[in-house]
């Protein structure tokens, strides 16, 4: 008789304990989803079928020329600094690593490289995407703070 008494125990114990376990699961779950349907959506937005050609403009990038006597910081479109990097792909050198550097259309000189504004309000600093070395592309040199590394340390 002892047996018959533990079979119901267990049983009743099981979903409560899965029931415990499944509310984090499912937010996991769930973000998850969250997660593959934006990318999803990013890389169609992007043109996963038609390539650069399928791409929309309208999305603006901040550039900043290198040339010291020159520094200008203004937007291009997103397609345009695509469609130079798919151009210079041709001329680059597969082993080297630097990002490929725009004309400049203050100084005509080819300096213009991506650059980030420091999301730190109380800081601001426009520089190079990169700037610190062994860190996270949107690293500020002035003060630090990441985005990419804030964002990283507040996900649960
Ligand atoms: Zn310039
Ligand atoms: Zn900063």
């Amino acid at each position: 008789m002892e047996e018959s008494k533990k079979k119901p125990n267990a049983i009743s114990r099981m979903p409560a304990g899965f029931m415990g376990l499944s509310k984090p699961v499912m937010i996991g779950i769930a973000v998850a989803c969250i997660v593959l349907a934006l990318g999803i959506t990013i890389i169609r937005s992007t043109g996963g079928n038609g390539g650069i050609e399928g791409l929309e403009r309208g999305t603006m990038m901040m550039v900043k020329c290198a040339n010291p006597t020159c520094g200008v910081i203004y937007d291009i479109d997103e397609v345009d600094y695509f469609l130079f990097l798919e151009e210079y792909e041709d001329e680059m050198d597969e082993d080297e690593d630097v990002a490929p550097a725009m004309e400049c259309k203050e100084c005509g000189k080819r300096s213009i490289y991506r650059a980030i504004k420091c999301k730190n309000e109380k800081c601001g600093e426009i520089f190079f995407a990169n700037s610190v070395p062994e860190s996270y592309e949107d690293t500020c040199p002035k003060c630090g703070f990441s985005e990419i590394e804030d964002l990283r340390r507040r996900a649960p």
